[in-house]
């Protein structure tokens, strides 16, 4: 069987990134691209902070200017998701349902998505109203009422960072109190525009036919319910990094991979780790790609030094 030089699973702007960096070193990359070719972009709309677009430009449309210019270069492409690994020794193995890989050296750039609600209305006014991020969305709602559910660190961080532009923010958290840190706690506590409302959940999100309008909530101690306007709704009750096929075989925090400082090397040599599925922090499409190239130059040069 054919041992390649680098097989990259997962197919966001970290993967492709690896992959026209990869690609361009003249590694013959292979990219198995998972259930979700583009990653979580291809549920966004208008993608306005990615430098280079300064009209802004849809999430698809970016992915695939993405993938074109991974092509470009030679990397080959398998529609399939990986279900199985086996790092314990070279060359590492790479399965899916009915094939199977071998490579010298992997990149896991399989992501994370946000976790939602599943309430009524959600799905319909995603990107309508409904979003799980305040960096990307955020400027869409000047002097507009806001919901952050969620009473975590995200949640704060989420809540303070939408009073720039909206004039009110009311954080709804499900217990009677939040679990997030003190200090994030405190910094969201103090500012003006932001309102706790707890023992609260949300029930359904309201909206006409254009954009979401409010949300039912509920009292869960009372289960009293009621309506309350608002333009926008942002979840903030944690993500899912998509890890499933690595537990135990990588070192992990809080189910993301654990990459050394300032690299893309995880616990095991010659496997590398970049984006979402190793960054609870920054979530961004341009720190992604940044990763996917430090992966690929962690890789050519891992490859080098084995030689
Ligand atoms: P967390 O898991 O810490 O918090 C999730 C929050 O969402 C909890 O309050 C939880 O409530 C609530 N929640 C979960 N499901 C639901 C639901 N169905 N309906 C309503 N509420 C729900 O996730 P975060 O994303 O906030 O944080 C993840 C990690 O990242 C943490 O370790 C955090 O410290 C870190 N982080 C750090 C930041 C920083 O330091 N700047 C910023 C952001 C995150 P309940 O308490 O009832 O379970």
């Amino acid at each position: 069987m054919e041992v390649r030089d680098v097989i990259i699973i997962g197919s966001g702007p970290a993967g492709y990134t690896a992959a026209i960096y990869a690609a361009r070193a003249e590694l013959k990359p292979l990219m198995i691209d998972g259930p979700q070719t583009g990653g979580q972009l291809m549920w966004t709309t208008e993608v306005e902070n990615y430098p280079g677009f300064p009209e802004g430009i849809q999430g698809p449309d970016l992915m695939g200017l993405f993938k074109k210019q991974a092509e470009r270069f030679g990397t080959e492409f398998v529609v399939d998701t990986v279900t199985e690994v086996d790092f314990s020794a070279q060359p590492f193995k790479i399965k899916t349902a009915d094939k199977e890989f071998q490579a010298k050296t992997v990149i896991i750039s399989t992501g994370a998505e946000a976790r939602w609600l599943g309430v009524e209305g959600e799905e319909k006014y995603k990107g309508r109203g409904v979003s799980a991020c305040a960096t990307c969305d955020g400027f869409f709602f000047k002097d507009k009422k806001l919901i952050v559910v969620g009473g975590g660190d995200s949640a704060m961080e989420e809540a303070t960072f939408l009073t720039k532009f909206a004039t009110e923010v009311k954080v709804l958290v499900r217990k009677d109190e939040v679990k997030a840190s003190e200090i994030m706690e405190k910094r969201a506590k103090n500012d003006p525009k932001i309102e706790f409302v707890y023992n609260t959940e949300v029930k359904e999100v309201l909206g006409d036919d254009a954009k979401m309008t409010g949300a039912k909530i509920v009292n869960n101690k009372t289960n009293e319910e009621t309506e309350i306007e608002a333009d926008g709704m942002f979840v903030a009750i944690g993500r899912r990094p998509s890890t499933d096929f690595v537990i135990d075989k990588l070192e992990m925090a809080k189910g993301y991979i654990v990459t050394k400082d300032d690299s893309t090397t995880t616990s095991v040599e010659g496997v590398f780790a970049a984006g979402d599925v190793a960054d609870w922090k920054y979530r961004q499409a341009i720190t992604a790609a940044g990763e996917g190239c430090q992966a690929a130059i962690d890789v050519k040069r891992y490859l080098d030094e084995q030689e």
